[in-house]
């Protein structure tokens, strides 16, 4: 299935490998024109379900950020794949695919590396390109990110971005600003994501370059709930971490409420898998080959409370669709921690409280003397102490560590006092919650999942049933023959759809039949035919992709009947009468 699916996607200008003229680039994609609108519009399908209707706001940030980013954010240091390499091809492999692929394991990926040296020599893993033995083989980490330098010269590094969400927590000081220090509030960005995967593979499923679709949604932990109501009973296939370490487990089916009441989800999880599910739904992925799984324990990063991906299956494989994620305050900590600017925002209480604060005022002119080029130290050291254990300063003297060494300062020269100070509020970490796109893989699925190979009157034909609302080309229009002025009618029919703001081809080459079977092809859900009884009552056929029944409607009513077909609001059965054809 998947390669006639790849190689419709070529043939009909859904996507194909880049730059085939000089032999094509592992990893790299160009999507067709309609390839291009499919993705156009379940990026704006994602945009209506995961921001606007949610309240949320989108920026755009750079694809290129400088070196400090990402050492904050760990990866750097962290972002790395398992590589072997063939002794005899030299061809590059992940290691933990290759013990994936080989054996029961599933979810290579945390097995230390030792470990993985073990596995290949144990099940004798041999190189997928030229079969040679790779036990033996050391594996490496391996960094995805793609370097470059930033302006002339080596000095500044930067990389491109491997997620786009470091984009808005490296800008969350200006975000926070702009939401008035009020919490809760998300901010989305769709856009590229680059990562220099070892073994690109499967058409656009893992790729150099792809979209993400992400959102971060900055909560308080301890005073903001989601609004789990408006998705309570969105039902879930849940595949939860233990279920999967059992031999025999299965999926749950539960409603988002049952979920959280449960304790199978964390509740802002379950929230945003309740509106992933009804997204993943309008646009076309079939339910019955879709599920949310589980992190188990050793996929799960240490910073997460709960991580769950949404996967679909598809050629006989499950594949990784998304992640939500809920990353507590790490990746703000983080920044916070490593640059110049405040990663919290101000939390105003309803009234102020009176709080009781121990400060020192050391007598320097005492610690100077006493300890030399370490008083700054000494005094800090005393400072900390005072907030951490004000019960050290209760005897004559108090003893405070730098360095390794223990110094003891007589209290009074300390300046210890503990004094009442009126707050107003306090400075917190937001935690984040996040659920995470893959736009590709989305593309993938919902392609495949549309794919479908039916008979009409004995002849084969292949369709995609794409989703009325996704559908790149939205209406075919044909005259009978370009002759007698059906032709002038069509293309003005044409003019007129597009006006009202339909994705509309133009078709008049070949006869009908193979026009229709063309427009399945690409996954047109309706077709227009201008014919001789068209030119005397103004009326056109009008027929839908999937049943391929035909009703006669009146050219004037053409935009608003398809814009309904289009928002659902009718469904083509309820059309007068409709005749069955091809
Ligand atoms: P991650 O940050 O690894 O959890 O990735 C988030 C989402 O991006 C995944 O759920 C995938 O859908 C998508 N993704 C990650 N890597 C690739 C890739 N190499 N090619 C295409 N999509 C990817």
């Amino acid at each position: 299935m998947s390669r006639d699916l790849v190689e419709l996607a070529k043939r009909r200008g859904y996507f194909f490998q880049s730059a085939g003229a000089y032999g094509g680039v592992s990893g790299f994609y160009t999507y067709g024109p309609e390839g291009a609108t499919l993705k156009q519009n379940v990026e704006d399908a994602w945009r209506e379900r995961f921001q606007v209707r949610e309240g949320h706001r989108e920026i755009d940030a750079p694809t290129v950020l400088p070196e400090p980013v990402f050492e904050a954010s760990g990866h750097l240091d962290g972002f790395d794949d398992m590589l072997v390499e063939c002794p005899e091809c030299g061809e590059s492999h992940r290691a933990d695919h290759l013990v994936e692929d080989n054996t029961e394991i599933e979810e290579a990926e945390s097995i230390p590396i030792p470990e993985v040296e073990t596995l290949i020599a144990d099940h004798d893993l041999r190189c997928p390109n030229c079969d040679a033995e790779l036990a033996g083989q050391s594996v490496e980490e391996f960094n995805l990110m793609f370097e470059t330098n930033i302006g002339p010269g080596s000095s500044s590094p930067g990389y491109l971005r491997p997620e786009t969400a470091q984009g808005i927590f490296v800008e969350f000081p200006q975000l926070a600003e702009y939401a008035r220090n009020q919490l809760p509030f998300g901010i989305t960005q769709i856009g590229k994501a680059y990562r220099n995967e070892i073994s690109p593979r499967k058409s656009i499923i893992r790729v150099r370059e792809f979209t993400q679709a992400e959102l971060e949604h900055f909560v308080d932990p301890e005073a903001d709930e989601p609004p789990l109501d408006r998705v309570a009973d969105v039902e879930l296939t849940l595949y939860p971490a233990d279920e999967q370490e059992r031999e025999d487990g299965e999926y749950l089916t539960k409603t988002v409420r049952e979920a959280v009441d449960e304790g199978i989800v964390h509740e802002w999880i379950a929230y945003y898998l309740g509106v992933g599910k009804q997204w993943y739904e309008s646009i076309g992925v079939d339910m019955d080959r879709f599920r949310f799984r589980q992190h188990l324990p050793g996929e799960l990063a240490h910073y997460s409370a709960d991580c769950w991906d949404a996967e679909s299956e598809v050629d006989g494989d499950w594949i990784e669709i998304s992640g939500y994620s809920y990353r507590s305050d790490y990746d703000l900590s983080k920044h916070d921690d490593h640059s110049d600017d405040d990663f919290t925002v101000f939390k105003q209480y309803d009234e102020p409280t009176v709080v009781e604060r121990a400060t020192v005022d050391p007598d320097m002119s005492y610690l100077g003397p006493e300890f030399g080029g370490a008083a700054g130290d000494v005094a800090d050291a005393l400072e900390t102490l005072a907030e951490r254990d004000r019960t050290a300063f209760d005897a004559e003297t108090v003893t405070v560590e730098v360095d390794g060494e223990t110094h003891a300062i007589p209290v009074e020269k300390t300046g210890f006092s503990v004094d009442e100070i009126k707050e107003t509020g306090e400075h917190v970490l937001p935690h984040v919650v996040e659920p995470s796109i893959g736009v590709d893989r989305v593309i993938y699925t919902v392609l495949d999942h549309a794919y479908e190979e039916d008979e009409i009157e004995g002849e084969a034909r292949t369709r995609l049933a794409l989703e009325p609302e996704v559908a790149p080309t939205f209406v075919g229009v044909f005259p009978l023959m370009d002759k007698d002025g059906m032709g002038e009618t069509a293309r003005e029919v044409t003019a007129d759809l597009r006006a009202a703001g339909f994705d509309v081809t133009y078709d008049d080459s070949g006869n009908i039949g193979r026009r229709y079977r063309r427009q399945d092809e690409v996954g047109t859900p309706f077709c227009v035919t201008v014919d001789y009884d068209s030119l005397d009552d103004d009326t056109v056929t009008l027929r839908e992709r999937d049943s391929t029944e035909q009703v006669r409607v009146a050219v004037d009513d053409l935009p608003d009947l398809l814009a309904d077909l289009r928002s659902g609001d009718l469904a083509f059965g309820e059309l007068d009468a409709p005749t069955p054809d091809q």
